[in-house]
């Protein structure tokens, strides 16, 4: 019997895969990023219990471990797949592996890199060297090496300090070609560009950031370490405004609801009132949509005498000269015209399907369709957007799907 290939190793392909070998049948799971846990590692907690990201990927990194079925490719995407249901053959191109699989984190060659680059974990908002540990809980926990900032050969000074000799700087890509019997999609999402909403301003003023931002701004392992930190001046804002639907349910951008950008700005001002329990906080929402326990968050937040929410669309945000931003909306319920000043606002950008060049079935919004040719199933937010625990259940039954097709 051949093995199913999972493409994409987020919450969603990570359970497809443990799911699928647990049964007792072969899968190959690839990822793109160089570490597997997909959005779900970047967040500082998550709903509806607000577990950090190691609970729920950590045991599922440790079935991986331990089953011998699984077989996984980090840094490696899909060139291309022919064939059909029962016997694709597909080609995969993993970019170089500067750092083998016996490295240990041990650290030496950071002290001696003398390259920089941004962080792109951290949205580029901090900078590692460019021989860096991607994240703190990475899955395989080893180094990467940034092809665009090492200076290589020329340099060597990390092989130079490797007493592993984990190092090989000569590394090519490797072209892997593999047959599977059927191909699960788990490519997940991305954050809509917030630059294209000029009028939210967000390319203009510092103290503007996004959702995804935002967790990594208040992360334990992130920017502000644990604090909330305006990125203008390090101050700690004491007023901040949240922009529900920043881009979504809007025909300029994107004309879909992403179901969890609600639930997780009422968990971001929760969080903040944690952190700091005299904030002022408004939440301008057209809509508030959240379902099932997540209700509790919204409860809360009601009951909150420092977290307004306001029923009304953020027309445009500008910038003062003491870099806080003023929010304009029509408050709907009061009739009113608002204009608020924030020392920060954060955007509830939605979720867009990420980027896969292949050639399959896709809705207008470019999630990957379920009607597919036999044997492609696409799961979680590949198909539409979805919380962990929908994605998860998702990823179950495509697992089901694969292994009877
Ligand atoms: C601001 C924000 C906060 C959120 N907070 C919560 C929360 O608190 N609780 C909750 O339940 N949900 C939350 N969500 C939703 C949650 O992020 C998703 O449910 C979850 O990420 C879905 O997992 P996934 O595996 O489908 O996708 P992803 O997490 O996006 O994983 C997809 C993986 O596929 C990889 N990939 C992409 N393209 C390719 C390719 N071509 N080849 C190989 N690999 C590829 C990616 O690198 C990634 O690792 C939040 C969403 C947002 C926007």
């Amino acid at each position: 019997m051949k093995p199913v290939l999972v493409i994409g190793g987020g919450i969603s392909g990570v359970t497809t895969a443990v799911e699928i070998a647990e049964v007792g049948k072969e899968v190959i799971l690839i990822e793109k990023e160089s570490y597997l846990g997909g959005n779900v590692v970047k967040f500082n907690n998550y709903f509806p219990k607000l577990c950090p990201p190691t609970c729920g990927l950590e045991i599922n990194f440790r079935r991986i471990k331990q089953n011998p079925r699984i077989k996984y490719y980090t840094s490696t995407e899909v060139q291309e797949i022919s064939g059909e249901k029962g016997n694709f053959k597909v080609k995969l191109e993993t970019t170089p592996q500067y750092v083998k699989n016996n490295c240990t984190a041990c650290g030496k060659c950071i002290e001696v890199c003398p390259e920089e680059r941004s962080d792109e974990f951290n949205y580029g908002y901090t900078k590692t060297k460019a021989i860096y540990l991607p994240h703190e809980m990475a899955f395989p926990y080893k180094f990467n090496i940034d092809d665009d900032f090492c200076k290589k050969e020329s340099c060597n000074k990390c092989v130079e300090v490797c007493e592993y000799e984990a190092i090989n700087l000569s590394a090519k890509k490797e072209l892997t070609e593999i047959e599977v019997s059927s191909i699960v999609t788990a490519t997940g999402w991305k954050n809509y560009d917030a630059s294209k909403i000029d009028n939210l301003n967000y390319s203009e003023s510092k103290n503007i950031i996004t959702n995804v931002e935002f967790e990594r701004f208040i992360a334990s392992n992130g920017i502000g370490d644990n604090k909330l930190l305006r990125p203008s001046d390090n101050s700690e804002p004491k007023r901040i405004a949240f922009v529900q639907c920043a881009g979504s349910r809007d025909e300029n951008h994107l004309p879909y609801c992403s179901a969890v950008c609600c639930s997780a700005s009422l968990k971001h001002a929760l969080t903040i009132q944690e952190l700091y329990p005299k904030s002022e906080i408004k939440i301008f929402y057209i809509d508030m949509r959240v379902a099932g326990r997540n209700e509790d968050f919204l409860v809360k937040v009601q009951n909150n005498k420092n977290i307004e929410l306001v029923k009304g669309k953020v027309g445009k945000i500008t910038e003062t000269e003491s870099n806080n931003v003023i929010l304009e909306a029509e408050d709907i319920l009061s009739g009113k015209k608002i204009k608020y000043e924030a020392e920060m606002a954060i955007l509830a950008t939605g979720i867009v399907p990420s980027d896969i060049n292949l050639n399959l079935n896709k809705d207008q919004n470019h999630f990957i369709t379920d009607s597919q040719k036999d044997g492609i199933f696409p799961v979680a937010c590949s198909r539409k957007p979805m919380d962990v625990s929908s994605s998860v259940k998702d990823a179950t039954a495509a697992a089901v799907k694969a292994i009877y097709n």
